[in-house]
């Protein structure tokens, strides 16, 4: 069914830059610079971008965790829309949940397990009494593969694929309809990440859940959407199909990103691209915020930012494909 999930609508996230002794702002961090992007139910997207591409930042607005400078990200819960900026019943809020990159961040060093996991549940007041959280977090740790005595043990007692396995029961607990994945796997061993990528279609199956997958990776982000966003300092530039992405990238940062993939080779990657630096998001480029790194650079390409237009059936914001190219 094509039911509009997330909607984020013109959204900026702008970080002040403050200097002096009275503080004054000298500057912002653009981190997220425009952003307008639709997630639908149970088609799940993935985010791609170099680390500093605003992707981690995207995903704290979508979830409400940090507020737009501008724009919005609209919600559809039980067909009513809500702003996520706004503040909002518990059940709402909550059935919008995000994994991190690192799960000890999630998780009180001082607490049990079991008095983490409760905590959010107790504010919610589903359950009679402590014996039947203590029954549903139970349940809910076999389902990850861990054992139901685990809820007693303190957090440095687990390895980081246990840890994210944890954070994985933190989050389904709550019932929610999104999880925005922030980079689970990139702080695991490699035998493990796959292990937890796995987990996640499971989970995600059973759950009926859309995942919004942040990843710097595009071989994950192609194992874990079905569409790929393709995001450069604050901005989309390219989104698609997960395969038409990675078999026919259109943008050229998205064939720099797979150039740099050796399992990931088709014709249309063209070798010739470097990977080079981003530049500052303090400092974005006019025009075009890729055309310093682009070998397709065209004079436009400094006088004029690209729209993210269609083609092809894809989203791709260049003037490659946009009929500017030809004007004086
Ligand atoms: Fe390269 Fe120009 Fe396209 Fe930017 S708009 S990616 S500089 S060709």
């Amino acid at each position: 069914m094509n039911e509009e999930l997330i909607i984020a609508d013109n959204l900026k996230v702008y970080f002040p830059i403050r200097r002096g002794i009275f503080l004054q702002t000298i500057g912002y961090v653009k981190a997220v610079d425009g952003i307008n992007l639709t997630v639908m139910k149970n088609q799940d997207l993935s985010i791609v971008g170099e680390s500093g591409s605003g992707k981690t930042t995207l995903g704290k607005a979508i979830v409400g965790l940090i507020r737009p400078t501008k724009g919005n990200v609209f919600y559809m819960f039980n067909n009513k829309n809500f702003d996520m900026s706004q503040n909002l019943p518990i059940e709402i809020r909550q059935s919008v949940q995000m994994i991190f990159q690192d799960p000890f961040s999630s998780l009180n060093p001082r607490l049990k397990i079991i008095d983490t996991l409760k905590e959010a549940l107790e504010i919610r007041n589903i359950f009679k009494s402590r014996n039947d959280i203590i029954d549903y977090l139970g349940d809910l740790l076999q389902k990850v593969g861990l054992k139901r005595e685990y809820l007693y043990r303190y957090p440095h007692e687990f390895s980081g694929g246990q840890r994210q396995r944890i954070s994985i029961v933190r989050a389904i607990s709550m019932k929610p309809k999104v999880i925005v994945l922030d980079e689970p796997t990139s702080s695991l061993d490699v035998s493990v990440q796959s292990q937890v990528l796995n987990l996640l279609q499971d989970i995600k199956r059973e759950y009926d859940l859309t995942y919004i997958f942040i990843t710097h990776n595009i071989s994950v982000a192609k194992y874990m959407g079905q569409k790929i966003a393709v995001m450069y300092l604050g901005k989309i530039v390219e989104i698609n199909e997960a395969d038409n992405l990675i078999n026919a990238p259109l943008h050229p940062y998205t064939k720099l990103l797979l150039s740099a993939v050796i399992e990931v080779q088709s014709e249309h990657v063209e070798k010739e691209l470097k990977i080079g630096e981003p530049p500052s998001p303090v400092n974005i480029p006019s025009g075009c915020r890729f055309r310093n790194r682009c070998p397709f650079a065209m004079e436009i390409c400094e006088r004029t930012e690209p729209e993210l237009i269609e083609h092809e059936n894809a989203l791709v914001a260049c003037h490659l494909y946009s009929d500017l190219k030809n004007k004086p």
